[in-house]
């Protein structure tokens, strides 16, 4: 087993926190060279950058918000210009939606389905249209893809359909020699998981905390650590995975629904 990228280019979006940041930095310390896309928190994007040169690792932050497919286009030409190709995409840009059916409105859907879809159907696009053969790409969906969770409808709707691309995007890319799956975090301990509020509790579980909710939905009983979902995606990402295309890995500590 051999789970090195020396001499591979990797985007990751989102990279610059949470599970986006321990991808950066696994790839990072296997050999590649990182580029860090970030929506708006460059002061965070701009550490994490410092933090793998002061380990001698290659790494760029690169702005953009993945909601316009012209600005992922020119993340990605701007990281061929900068390291000279683009072989690993890990897409993991995402945000969290919480609210009961009736409180849902047009420009939460087109919020999220901009971010947790289209981010993603557009990143791959363009960095298919620039990858050579032997190229990876690894999607980012949810266990909520597949579970009930109180008052998810549109985030849960927007991580099926990640997965549905992986699948469907999979015969295609296959074609140009690219392979595309997706992981399934489960509850993971990042800003995201700390903003779940009120929202998240069935009403008859009124006054227990939201991240007890979380731990009591997995074999395991606690929230994944970012880096125990990096070594999925890493995996995903090596060519120890060169017969996996079109799936979806549950990273979730045995999900139990
Ligand atoms: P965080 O909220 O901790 O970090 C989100 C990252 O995505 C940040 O780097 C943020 O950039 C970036 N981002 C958000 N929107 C955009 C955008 N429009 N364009 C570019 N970058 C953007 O999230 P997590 O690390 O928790 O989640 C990462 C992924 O994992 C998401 O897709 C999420 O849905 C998924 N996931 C998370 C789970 C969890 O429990 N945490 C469980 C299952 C799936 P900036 O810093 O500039 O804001």
């Amino acid at each position: 087993m051999s789970t090195t990228f020396d001499g591979r280019v990797a985007l990751i979006t989102g990279g610059s926190r949470g599970i986006g940041a321990a991808i950066a930095r696994r790839l990072a310390e296997a050999g590649a060279t990182v580029a860090i896309n970030y929506r708006s928190n460059a002061g965070a994007a701009d550490e994490l950058v410092e933090e793998l040169r002061a380990h001698g690792h290659r790494a760029e932050a690169f702005g953009g918000d993945v909601t316009d497919p012209a600005r992922i286009a020119d993340v990605v030409a701007r990281v061929v210009e900068e390291f000279g190709a683009l072989h690993l995409l890990a897409s993991n840009a995402g945000i969290e939606h919480f609210a009961p059916l009736a409180d849902i409105t047009l420009a939460d859907f087109e919020n999220v389905f901009r971010t947790n879809v289209g981010g993603q159907l557009f990143a791959v696009q363009a960095a298919a249209a620039v990858m050579p053969p032997g190229s990876r790409i690894v999607l980012t969906s949810s266990v909520s893809a597949r579970t009930a969770v109180h008052r998810h409808t549109l985030y849960a709707a927007s991580k099926a359909a990640v997965s549905a691309m992986a699948l469907n995007l999979a015969p295609e890319l296959a074609e140009a020699g690219i392979a595309i799956n997706a992981v399934a975090p489960g509850g993971t301990a990042t800003d995201m998981a700390a903003e779940n509020g009120a929202d998240y509790v069935h009403p008859a579980l009124a006054g227990v905390e939201p991240q007890q909710v979380t731990r009591s939905m997995n074999a395991l009983g606690r929230l994944a650590r970012p880096d125990e979902i990096a070594d999925a995606v890493a995996f995903l990402l090596s060519q120890n995975a060169s017969y996996i295309t079109g799936s979806t890995l549950d990273v979730a500590g045995g999900w139990m629904r």
